[in-house]
């Protein structure tokens, strides 16, 4: 290991999160070398032109042979293959950590597929993202002043995840530690069931357009409420069935919640109707606040 971080990285997956990350590592000077590893040559190729990653691999197994950490930055859907791709050429001493939006499901086949191999993995996930895929999405600043959530399991090692924290800090991000059953709680509550609303009206409304033409007329809150919309599907797919249970829990809140409002307007009930309404506005104002 090198004293500025680490020697050689693998990148597996190098999309939107995996190339910003090769990025800004390259930029800080975290690592000497670093691998791409994925499906596709033309893709890995293009991240090479764009002087994203040094060399790449499209056979797993190869691509870590060598890495003294692996960071895992595909689908989350994709885990469990790929860990049986690469488990019998990972060093015994590699580091691997993940960037998956859901982490139970991740952390199940990691203990599936690595067994008492589960010290080494530090499972983690960026709050920063765009509704773009893909490398020439990428940027080095995505996670500048972002958040980054670790949830090191009973198993992993301190030092293992202190090397992910400072991969992480060097990016420019703020990293913070909760539980695997917390974070995926949070992340249902303000990114999961956000970007399936998001989806489900845009599909509504693409249903009637049909007839209508409705997004002729469609205005500013169309486009700022739907812009998540334009996310990938394959990765939104993994992440609604990784992280199921806690998806339902606050989809039945919110169908409670929204019921009422129906109710609400049904009845012509306007004392109600601005009582929410307001009560939202001074959360979501204290949120932005809070952000600056
Ligand atoms: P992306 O831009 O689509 O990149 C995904 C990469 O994974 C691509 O380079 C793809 O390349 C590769 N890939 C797909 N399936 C694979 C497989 N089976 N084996 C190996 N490589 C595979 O997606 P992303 O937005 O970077 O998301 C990557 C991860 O970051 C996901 O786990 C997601 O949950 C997490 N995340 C995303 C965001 C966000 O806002 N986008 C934020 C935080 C975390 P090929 O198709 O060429 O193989």
């Amino acid at each position: 290991m090198s004293q500025a971080g680490i020697n050689k990285l693998c990148i597996i997956g190098v999309g939107l999160i995996g190339g910003s990350l090769a990025r800004a590592l390259r930029k800080a000077g975290f690592c000497q070398e670093i691998i791409g590893a994925g499906r596709s040559a033309d893709s890995l190729g293009k991240a090479v032109s764009l002087g994203v990653i040094d060399r790449f691999e499209t056979d797993l197994a190869k691509a870590v042979a060598d890495a003294d950490m692996i960071v895992l930055a595909m689908p989350v859907g994709a885990t469990k293959s790929v860990l049986e791709a690469i488990k019998d050429t990972v060093k015994s001493n590699a580091i691997l950590t993940d960037v998956g939006s859901t982490k139970a499901s991740v952390v199940n086949d990691v203990k599936a597929v690595l067994g008492n191999a589960c010290s080494r993995f530090v499972p983690g996930h960026p709050i920063a993202g765009t509704e773009k895929s893909g490398v020439e999405a990428s940027f080095a600043e995505l996670f500048k002043d972002r958040r980054v959530i670790l949830t090191p399991l009973a198993e992993t090692d301190n030092k293992n995840t202190d090397l992910v924290r400072a991969m992480w800090e060097s990016t420019g991000a703020e990293v913070s530690e909760m539980s695997v059953e917390h974070h995926d709680d949070v992340l249902a509550a303000t990114s999961h069931l956000p970007h399936l609303l998001a989806f489900s009206l845009v599909d509504t409304l693409a249903q009637m357009d049909e007839q209508t033409e409705i997004f002729k007329f469609a205005a500013g809150g169309f486009r700022d409420f739907t812009r998540i919309a334009s996310s990938d599907p394959v990765m939104w797919h993994d992440i609604c069935l990784a992280n199921h249970d806690a998806i339902i829990k606050m989809l039945d809140r919110f169908t409670n919640d929204l019921g009422e409002l129906k109710n609400a307007l049904n009845s012509s009930d306007s004392k109600k109707i601005l009582e929410i309404f307001k009560r939202a506005r001074e959360a979501r104002d204290r949120y932005t606040q809070s952000e600056q």
